[in-house]
């Protein structure tokens, strides 16, 4: 894959490069890891507004690139109404949930294990069982304080590429991306809410940060899951 920048071009490409510019961008990255990794490039898909963008540029790429879903026995009715009709539209999306005993109301006591549980052994296992050479996000660097040291292709995990096509783009830029190609979004969108998570872990915020409403009043707050910052895969798929 061609496209390597460093921290400093991130930042001046931002705000640098238009919305068309932009979306370009995307697709070429896009294009290039499914060129190189074929049926292994596998999307990550939240059911966010950024996957939804992401997938959607993906499928401009190739019907055939396949994909994932993390759920949760804590998802609002919203988001699993949402993902059902995702999935009805687009079967290679693969769903996996935890099936581990969690104690109860683990999210209030100890969050980074509840999100270890329900959503990062699932997305180790996910990415195990599709052989996955590359996954692809809906990350972005503008997104909130523990976004902004990302790249659009990292190697975080020795032989696991990370692709993260929209890093550069603003919150609204995923806004016009939706609007102008009409892609479908969560309906808990239009209540206020701009990050979406597990229903116990996730409020609406305004201000700067889009992600202030995810575990707030926990040391978690505006943070992340762990998918992202974790290792994903196992000794045994080194
Ligand atoms: S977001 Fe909350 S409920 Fe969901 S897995 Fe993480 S801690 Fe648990």
């Amino acid at each position: 894959m061609s496209i390597t920048v460093t921290q400093e071009d991130v930042k001046s490409l931002v705000d640098g490069l238009n919305f068309a510019e932009k979306v370009e961008r995307s697709l070429r990255l896009i294009r290039e890891a499914y060129e190189e990794f074929g049926s292994r490039l596998v999307v990550a898909h939240s059911l966010g507004k950024d996957s939804c963008a992401v997938w959607d540029l993906a499928k401009r790429v190739s019907a055939d690139i396949p994909g994932f879903i993390v759920t949760t026995p804590y998802k609002p009715r919203e988001t699993k109404e949402f993902m059902a009709q995702v999935v009805a539209r687009y079967p290679e999306l693969r769903i996996y949930q935890s099936d581990e005993e969690t104690p109860e109301r683990l999210y209030e006591t100890d969050p980074d294990q509840c999100c270890e549980i329900l959503k990062v052994r699932p997305t180790r296992r996910a990415i195990e069982e599709m052989n996955v050479a590359s996954w692809v996000t809906g990350l972005r660097c503008t997104e909130g304080r523990t976004r902004t040291e990302f790249h659009e292709t990292e190697e975080r995990d020795k032989g696991l590429i990370k692709l993260n096509p929209i890093l550069l783009w603003h919150e609204r830029e995923v806004w016009q991306y939706l609007a102008l190609y009409q892609v479908p979004v969560n309906p808990l969108y239009a209540k206020g809410y701009r990050s979406l998570g597990c229903l116990p872990c996730t409020r609406i915020a305004n201000g700067p940060n889009e992600r202030a409403g995810r575990w707030l009043g926990t040391s978690k707050c505006g943070g992340e899951c762990g998918i992202h910052t974790r290792p994903l895969r196992t000794k045994s798929q080194k």
